[in-house]
């Protein structure tokens, strides 16, 4: 059954190990390995019919090569890619562009949830577009203390294997709100 909840992910650091990745030598991702539990948790999630938007800082041919590999590519309904849009998050248009070609309104934004590692990218960027942010702590190589009130993220996960049962619960809520409001407009 289709989800309510609309999941934008970032790539690297959050699905993608990116000290296992190998570049060519146009700095284009040729290999890489994901986090333990992050294809699974990616993979159900789709299956369960959640929609799934890449929003990531990178090229487009870093993301092709990082997806087919995985074979995880049939799973995005949308992209956001910095190097496209050319502006990186969280600039606005990054998750302005993954709403459109889903066809999502501002008054849809309270079922939309952002993942990311970064702090400063993911979590500013989704807290300021007024959609859900969830950091995804497990990367050693970032940050994880916000150092001001827009970079605290709404939920923490300390590993991918988390993000299943935290966005079932999620969608939940938003499906009870629906049912509040329709009883409520009888
Ligand atoms: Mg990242």
């Amino acid at each position: 059954m289709k989800k309510d909840l609309v999941v934008f992910i970032d790539s690297g650091d959050t699905l993608i190990d990116e000290s296992t990745e190998i570049r060519d030598e146009n700095g284009t991702v040729i290999h890489s390995k994901m986090f333990d539990g992050a294809k699974e948790t990616f993979l159900k999630l789709y299956n369960e019919g959640y929609t799934i938007a890449l929003v990531a800082d990178g090229t487009k041919a870093s993301f092709d090569n990082i997806y087919r590999e995985h074979g995880l590519d049939h799973c995005f309904a949308a992209r956001a890619i910095s190097d496209e849009l050319k502006q990186q998050k969280p600039a606005p248009i990054m998750f302005r562009h993954a709403m459109e070609q889903l066809g999502l309104k501002d008054s849809d934004k309270n079922r939309i949830v952002m993942i990311g590692n970064n702090l400063k990218r993911d979590i500013v960027g989704a807290n300021r577009m007024g959609i859900t942010s969830i950091l995804a702590s497990y990367s050693p190589r970032y940050n994880m203390v916000p150092e001001c009130e827009e970079e605290i993220p709404d939920y923490v996960i300390a590993k991918p294997a988390e993000l299943f049962d935290l966005l079932e619960q999620l969608d939940l809520q938003i499906k009870n709100k629906k049912i509040l409001k329709l009883d409520r407009f009888k």
